[in-house]
C-alpha cells in the first residue's frame, strides 16, 4: 500500500459497491413482497386492523430503503461508466475533478473534498 489509488483499484472498489447496492435493492424488493403477502393474509381490508399502521410504516421504510439503493446504484454506475471512458469525475457543485482517493473512500460521492468541508459554513449563508 503506497497510499496512491490506481484507476483499476477504484474500478474494483466501485464494482464491489455497485454489487452491494444491487443486493440492497434485491433485499428491499424481497422484503416488500413479504409485507404485501402478510397484508393479504391479514385481511387488510379491515380498517381497524391494529397491524394496519405497522404495515404502512413497514412499507414506507422498505420503500425508502429501495429508493436509496436505486439512487446509490445510479450514482455508482454513472461513476463506473465515466471511469471506464477515462473521463474525470467532477464535483457537481464546483466542477473540480474529484480525486480518486476520495471516490475510493466514498464511492457515492458527487462533491469534491473542498465543497464537502465548506458545506456547513455555506449552509449558514443560505448557499
Ligand atoms: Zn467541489
Amino acid at each position: 500500500m503506497t497510499g496512491t489509488v490506481e484507476l483499476r483499484d477504484l474500478e474494483v472498489a466501485l464494482e464491489a459497491e455497485r454489487q452491494r447496492a444491487a443486493q440492497r435493492l434485491v433485499d428491499a424488493d424481497a422484503e416488500f413482497e413479504e409485507i404485501v403477502a402478510a397484508t393479504r393474509n391479514a385481511n387488510a381490508d379491515d380498517e381497524h386492523d391494529p397491524e394496519g399502521s405497522t404495515i404502512a410504516y413497514e412499507r414506507a421504510r422498505v420503500a425508502t430503503l429501495r429508493a436509496k439503493a436505486v439512487g446509490s446504484l445510479a450514482v455508482i454506475e454513472g461513476q463506473l461508466a465515466r471511469l471506464r471512458r477515462g473521463t474525470h469525475i467532477s464535483c457537481e457543485r464546483c466542477g473540480a475533478e474529484i480525486v480518486l482517493e476520495r471516490i475510493a473512500a466514498v464511492p457515492t460521492t458527487r462533491h469534491c473534498i473542498a465543497c464537502v468541508t465548506t458545506r456547513t459554513t455555506r449552509l449558514s449563508r443560505g448557499d
